[in-house]
């Protein structure tokens, strides 16, 4: 039986009896990035070919948290979510020279039974500065923003990256609209925050460094969110007391003192990008002529600005980084469940028949339970528990029972303690 919360929509809690996924010992031979090969040795995710991934159930939990973290966020700063489509039209994209494969060189394209050409978005820029030509007409539309979480297309050279590269990929993407440098730089720096907060809700606040990157030909630099892991294709330079960072891309006298930083004081790290924010400038709103009207009735270019985050890419980078030799280890706030709650059954069925109660009432309670009802060794249950990752395993056994105690144990630091049944029941 499953516990369904329709406010929540999803099963609050799980029979581990229910859940059609195994664990496995081996990661498939060709799988060489530690995220993909834990995530799918504990059932997290399945590998259809290199840089395509499927997500199963525990898998789909965590990613779904990511993007609800990220959405509260954006969704604070004002960001209105929309949902555009993924197919796009060869026509919209010529016009700022980027259908051509030359200047973008991992575009998917396909065509309509009448040859007519499609491209699969690898982002969103054009046809949402086509689509905001409907809306914004005078100064009085401006800012907005509007975001989305949808799949993105890109032809990676690469992809042995596991879920940090995906071919197909869940992107968070946010465009601002603001009618000069003034009002754009007030929201780009609302995103900024935003964004800090965000990657501290999703554990990996403390490894992540807003880093200087190349700008394009629209503002001196543009601000990546790098974290730090031997996992990561970038390289970046660490300032640890002002806690940023420079690309390597970047890096020359010039951005040294623009930052007010010395050479010496900086630390070659490797690093994921798993965030971004832009500024555009009028570089879409002139191609396509998205103006408004200003207060003297002066029509104007809008000022504009992307921002990126990959939620797949953020839940292999918290594999990469906390897991460890045993499995994977998740932080509270995007674990697929918050206890993975383990009966060790004696053969009366005492601790089966008080295991079952325990589950429902922590259930009633709106904690997030995976309960193992296996029948299977206590060995096989610790195991899998390591493996997948949950933060608190809660172990109830003939022995705990007698004393009316639940053993906790920590995934993360291996503490373990004995805790009164009463007291968790609170
Ligand atoms: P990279 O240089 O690592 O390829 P990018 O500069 O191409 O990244 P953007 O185009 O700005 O990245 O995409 C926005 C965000 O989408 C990135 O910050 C990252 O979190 C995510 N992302 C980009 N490419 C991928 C991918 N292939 N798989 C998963 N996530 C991705
Ligand atoms: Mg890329």
């Amino acid at each position: 039986m499953m516990a369904y919360d329709l406010d929540l929509g999803y099963h609050i809690s799980m029979r581990q009896t229910s859940l059609f996924t195994r664990t496995r010992h081996e990661a498939p031979k060709d799988e060489v990035s530690k995220n993909a090969r834990l995530l799918i040795r504990a059932g997290y995710i399945h590998k259809e070919m290199a840089g395509v991934y499927s997500y199963l159930p525990l898998g789909l939990r965590v990613l779904n948290k990511i993007v609800e973290i990220i959405r509260e966020e954006i969704n604070a700063i004002g960001g209105q979510e929309i949902q555009l489509t993924a197919f796009q039209d060869k026509k919209i994209w010529e016009t700022t020279g980027r259908w051509s494969d030359e200047v973008v060189d991992n575009w998917f394209k396909t065509k309509l039974k009448n040859g007519t050409e499609l491209g699969l978005g690898f982002t969103h820029e054009e046809p949402l500065t086509v689509l905001m030509k409907d809306h914004i007409r005078s100064f009085r539309d401006l800012p907005t923003s509007a975001y989305q979480f949808q799949t993105k297309f890109r032809n990676e050279a690469r992809a042995k990256s596991g879920i940090l590269r995906g071919r197909e990929f869940l992107m968070k993407d946010l465009y601002s609209f603001s009618r000069d440098d003034k009002e754009h730089l007030e929201f780009y720096d609302k995103a900024k925050q935003a964004y800090r907060r965000i990657f501290d809700r999703l554990g990996i606040g403390g490894e992540t460094y807003v880093t200087f990157a190349s700008g394009g030909s629209f503002s001196k630099y543009s601000h990546e969110f790098q974290t730090v892991t031997d996992a990561g294709g970038d390289i970046i330079f660490v300032h640890e007391a002002k806690k940023i960072a420079v690309n390597k891309e970047v890096l020359n006298d010039e951005v040294l003192k623009d930052l007010g930083i010395q050479r010496s004081d900086l630390v070659k790290k490797k690093a994921v990008e798993v965030g971004n924010i832009f500024s555009l400038g009028a570089r879409f709103s002139d191609a396509f002529g998205l103006t408004y009207a200003d207060e003297k009735g002066a029509m104007k270019p809008v000022v504009m600005g992307s921002y990126g985050i990959g939620p797949g890419r953020v839940m292999g980078t918290i594999a990469e980084i906390y897991g460890d030799e045993k499995g994977l280890i998740w932080p509270d706030t995007v674990a697929p469940f918050a206890i993975h709650f383990i009966g060790l059954f004696d053969p009366i069925g005492n601790v089966k028949k008080s295991a079952d109660g325990l589950y429902e009432q922590l259930t009633e309670r709106g904690i997030e339970v995976l309960y193992d009802d296996r029948e299977i060794s206590a060995g096989e249950k610790f195991s899998d528990a390591d493996l997948i990752g949950i933060p608190k395993r809660v172990v109830l056994s003939e022995k705990t029972l007698a004393e009316d105690c639940l053993e906790i144990k920590d995934r993360l630091t291996g503490k373990v303690e004995m805790r009164k049944i009463s007291e968790i029941l609170i």
